[in-house]
Parts: structure tokens; C-alpha cells; sequence
């Protein structure tokens, strides 16, 4: 079968999907900004894009409501949180789908991606009864010092197309607990899932009642231009921002300069290593899953295999062969792994790789477009293996595409040094069953990631940790374990129950 430029296999039921979870019809009509699917290459609907003005009122909104929401005891706000839970659970395969449709995951990845919102719910409501301060040990008499967490404002939440809206939940699921409310940008390439998530975010604040105030969540549909009238705004004192390095570099600096908070959760170059007493079984699943999984656009994906020369031949024709016969097609269909790649620029941006990768002296196995003919404007492509004499050209950058450069070690600190040697530092694994080698890659003078796991793949990590990287990832923190506290301010409170007034340091102060 081909089908032309008109294909349109989705559109209907994205829009079933969208009526269903509370977005009406006509928001999916008539407006500027075109929702594609990566499967097809069809526009799925055409919906209105803000201006800059709108971004501006939308800001004002949620400042209005974040001056309400904030005198809410932290438990209350939970309760909505909770709702927001409940609507995700109920509507998990719609969303799911949805994800699929629009950002080309495969069933359970986008199953997989809602599930993850759920449990950062679940995560922030434990957590709305958990906001501790200390209580500090004062060196003077009659006093108390303490300190205390309070609401930041509005935070700006940027996010990326591949995960369209697990990363939102990360940080709203935490910034409504903590008294904040959200202005979320979503990419631009994958604004339905965002709308989908409004509206069960209203289905919710319905529920929860008139103690949500309007304005506790906006969304704004666009590109960089009201993405940056956000990052300027003086209203949002924390900007969260998911994606390249290349944005990070543009936002960073932008927040900065009005000494704004910004998490950065930016792009990573992950590596593993393959060490002589690895479980080469389990390592070739977990690099197929890590390496070719979500067509090898996640931030975590594995894109450096560092293997030691005494397994070398023992795993990578195996892996080579694991490659070639891997299912590819639509995401939807039962037994597809990988799905498409999101659009021609990213195809392109891995030919390019693949040909500097050559350049270089590698040997580059599959890479190429298949399903051209059935589907040509939507870009599925071979996962690539490239053989590199080593760690040079291409294989210092992240390219967002299945490509898997392999690169031979043979003393383990030359394999760490190889591992921690490019601008990124997002994840990072090691295969071994050397308690040595397993500790020391943990160890201060192991892994310079921001994730650094033993005997599993760099990629697919838990809520409950802390989730983000170091150097040109950014250094931001979402989701589990302390991560609350970016989105917070502290004060430092001192008080004085004495009826005298002894100063700190002994000084003496008499008037
Ligand atoms: P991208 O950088 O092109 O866009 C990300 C978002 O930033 C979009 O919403 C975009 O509109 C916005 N944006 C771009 N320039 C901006 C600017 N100057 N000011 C304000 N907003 C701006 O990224 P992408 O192609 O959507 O996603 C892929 C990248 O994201 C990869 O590099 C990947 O590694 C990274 N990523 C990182 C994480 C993480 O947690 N570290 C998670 C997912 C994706």
C-alpha cells in the first residue's frame, strides 16, 4: 500500500480520544499551530496558538492564584493532587494512546508515561504532609532557630516533545504541594497531550471545589517566542526547562540575569560499561532496551557502549544481530518496539551523524529509512550500531536517534575516564560481577552523572530518586527524594524569648 501526503489514518480518533477527556472540538480546528503525528506524517488537528500578550495575562492569572492557593495548608493541596491522580488513573489508556499518537511511543511507553504521572502524584500527596524544616541549635540563650519552607510563586515549566507529559507531572505534581502554581509551555511539537492534561487537570480542580483557584494551571501553546516571554517574566521566580543543551544554554543565562531560579534538565550522552565478568545475557537485553527504546530519543537513552576487549566478540555481533531484527513500525500495533523518529529533522540529523561517525573511521551497521514507501513523510528508521576506533567525532554529542557507537576499553579507569569524557552527564551504567569495579564506578571517583546504576541500562529511572544530571545536563533536579526544595524558598527564622538581647558572635553593642 502507499499512501501520499493525505494520509490520515489518526485524526478521528485523536480527536475521540481529546472530546473524551473534556477537550472540545472546535479547540482542535482552525487555529495556527499543527499537531502531527510522527507515525503517519498527518496533521492530527490544527489548534490556536498565544501571543505574547496572552502569555503575559496567562502569567498575571497564575500569579493571582498562586497568592490564594499558597495559604492553603500543604496537606489540603494535596487533596488535589490526589484528585489530579485519581483523573490519571481513570483515563490512562485515553492519555496513553494519545502519547502514542503524537509522540510516536510504543503502547506501554505511553501506557508507561501516564503511569509515571500517577505515581508522582501518588509521591507528591505523601509528600504534602512532609515539607520539614529543621530546627537549628542557636549559640544563644532564650532563643529558637528554625527554618521554614515557603511557596516560591508561579513556575515556568518548559518541556520537551519525547516526554510530553511525564515531565510536567514531575514538577506540578510538586509545585502544587508546595503552594506554587504552573505556567506550562509545552513543545511545540506535542501540544495535544498538553491540552489532554488541562482538562483533566480542570476535571479535577472541579472536584476539589472553589479552594482552587482559576489560574492554578495555564498553558500556553506556541514556540521559543512565548517560551521566552516566560523565562523573562519577573512573576515566575523558578523556571523549569526540559530539553537540548542548546535551550538550556539560551534559558540559563536568561534567568540568571534576573536572578530567577531555573531547574535545567537538559540532554544527555549516556554511556555503559561493559566490564570481562558481565552477564552478557542480561547486558544485551538491557542495552537493546536502553539503546534502542522510544527509537532512541529519550535523555537517558544509552548512545556509548564501552566494552572490554576480552567480551568485545562475544556480545556485539549478538547485539548486531538484535538490531537487525528488531520490529519496527507503527507504535500502536501489537509487537512493534520502534516506533518513528518525530520528524525529517531529526532523520537528517542522524544521517549526519552516521556519515561524521564514518568520516571518523567508524563502521556503521543499519541506520537507514525503511517504511519510506508506506508512510513517506513519516521517518522510521534501522537502530545503528557504529564500530569506533574511539571516542571521537560524533560520539561526543548527543544525537537525538537510535545510534549506538561502540567503543573498545581494556583497563577499567581508561573505561571511566572514556565514560566521563564528553559535555554531558545525565546516566550512566556499569555491567559487572567485580564488587570492585561495581563500587568504584559509584564511588567519588567513578561516574560523574547525575544517575550511575550497576548491572541496568542508563535509561528508564523511578520517581522516587532524584531525577537529572551534571555539566551540559544542567545540573537540575525533578521528582523524588529532596527535589521539593527547588521548588520552595527558605527562611532562616530566629526568635527571641529571652526578654534580653545577646548578640551573636559575643558581640557587644551597648547604646
Ligand atoms: P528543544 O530544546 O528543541 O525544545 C524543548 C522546549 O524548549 C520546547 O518546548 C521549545 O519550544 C523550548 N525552547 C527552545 N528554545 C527556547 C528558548 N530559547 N527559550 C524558551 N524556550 C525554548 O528539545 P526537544 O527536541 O523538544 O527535546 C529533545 C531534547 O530534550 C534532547 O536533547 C533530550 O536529551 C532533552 N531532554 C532532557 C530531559 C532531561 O530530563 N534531562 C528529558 C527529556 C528530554
Amino acid at each position: 500500500m502507499t499512501v501520499g501526503l493525505d494520509t490520515v489514518k489518526f485524526a478521528e480518533e485523536t480527536i475521540e480520544l481529546m472530546e473524551r477527556m473534556g477537550v472540545a472540538r472546535a479547540a482542535l480546528e482552525g487555529g495556527t499551530l499543527a499537531a502531527t503525528s510522527p507515525n503517519t506524517g498527518e496533521t492530527l488537528a490544527m489548534i490556536k496558538e498565544d501571543s505574547v500578550e496572552e502569555t503575559s495575562a496567562a502569567i498575571g492569572r497564575a500569579h493571582d492564584a498562586f497568592k490564594e492557593w499558597r495559604k492553603l495548608p500543604a496537606p489540603r493541596r494535596g487533596e488535589l493532587v490526589r484528585l489530579l491522580g485519581e483523573e490519571l488513573r481513570t483515563y490512562k489508556d485515553d492519555l496513553g494512546k494519545l502519547v502514542s499518537l503524537e509522540a510516536g511511543k510504543i503502547t506501554s511507553e505511553g501506557l508507561g508515561e501516564v503511569q509515571e504521572m500517577i505515581d508522582i502524584c501518588d509521591f507528591a500527596v505523601g509528600l504534602s504532609r512532609q515539607l520539614y524544616g529543621l530546627t537549628i541549635a542557636t549559640e544563644r540563650p532564650g532563643h529558637r532557630m528554625m527554618e521554614t519552607w515557603h511557596p516560591s510563586g508561579v513556575v515556568g515549566v518548559i518541556s520537551a516533545f519525547n516526554f510530553p507529559v511525564a515531565v510536567w507531572s514531575w514538577n506540578a505534581a510538586l509545585a502544587f504541594v508546595c503552594g506554587d502554581s504552573v505556567v506550562w509551555k509545552p513543545s511545540e511539537k506535542s501540544p495535544l497531550t498538553a491540552m489532554a492534561v488541562q482538562a483533566l487537570y480542570e476535571r479535577a480542580a472541579a472536584k476539589f471545589g472553589d479552594d482552587a483557584p482559576k489560574g492554578l494551571l495555564e498553558v500556553i501553546q506556541g514556540g521559543r517566542e512565548i517560551g521566552e516571554t516566560l523565562v523573562d517574566d519577573k512573576r515566575v521566580p523558578v523556571i523549569s526547562a526540559t530539553g537540548s543543551t542548546r535551550m538550556g544554554r539560551q534559558v540559563g543565562p536568561r534567568v540568571a540575569q534576573r536572578f530567577g531560579k531555573s531547574i535545567l534538565e537538559l540532554g544527555g550522552n549516556n554511556a555503559a560499561i561493559v566490564t570481562p565478568s558481565a552477564d552478557l545475557d542480561l547486558t544485551l537485553r538491557g542495552v537493546a532496551f536502553s539503546a534502542m527504546g522510544t527509537c532512541g530519543q529519550r535523555c537517558t537513552t544509552l548512545r556509548r557502549l564501552i566494552t572490554h576487549d576480552s567480551v568485545y566478540d562475544a556480545l556485539i555481533p549478538r547485539l548486531i544481530k538484535a538490531y537487525a531484527s528488531v520490529k519496527i513500525g507503527i507504535p500502536t500495533e501489537e509487537g512493534t518496539l520502534i516506533g518513528p523518529l518525530i520528524d525529517k529533522d531529526a532523520f537528517d540529523n542522524m544521517q549526519k551523524s552516521l556519515e561524521a561517525a564514518k568520516a571518523a573511521g567508524g563502521t556503521v551497521h543499519g541506520g537507514q529509512r525503511v517504511m519510506a514507501d508506506e508512510y513517506p513523510d513519516a521517518y522510521y528508521v534501522q537502530p545503528a550500531i557504529v564500530e569506533m576506533p574511539g571516542q571521537v567525532g560524533p560520539v561526543l554529542e548527543e544525537t537525538f536517534a537510535p545510534i549506538l557507537y561502540v567503543i573498545r576499553y581494556t583497563d577499567f579507569d581508561d573505561a571511566i575516564e572514556i565514560q566521563n569524557g564528553v559535555g554531558a552527564g545525565l546516566s550512566s551504567s556499569v555491567f559487572t560481577k567485580d564488587m570492585g569495579e561495581a563500587e568504584t564506578f559509584v564511588s567519588v571517583v567513578g561516574s560523574d552523572c547525575g544517575i550511575a546504576n550497576v548491572n541496568i541500562g542508563p535509561s528508564g529511572a523511578e520517581i522516587g530518586g532524584a531525577f537529572g544530571g551534571e555539566k551540559e545536563t544542567g545540573g537540575g533536579r525533578e521528582a523524588g527524594s529532596d527535589a521539593w526544595k527547588a521548588y520552595m524558598r527558605r527562611a532562616t527564622n530566629t526568635i527571641n524569648y529571652s526578654g534580653a538581647l545577646p548578640l551573636a558572635q559575643g558581640v557587644k553593642f551597648d547604646v
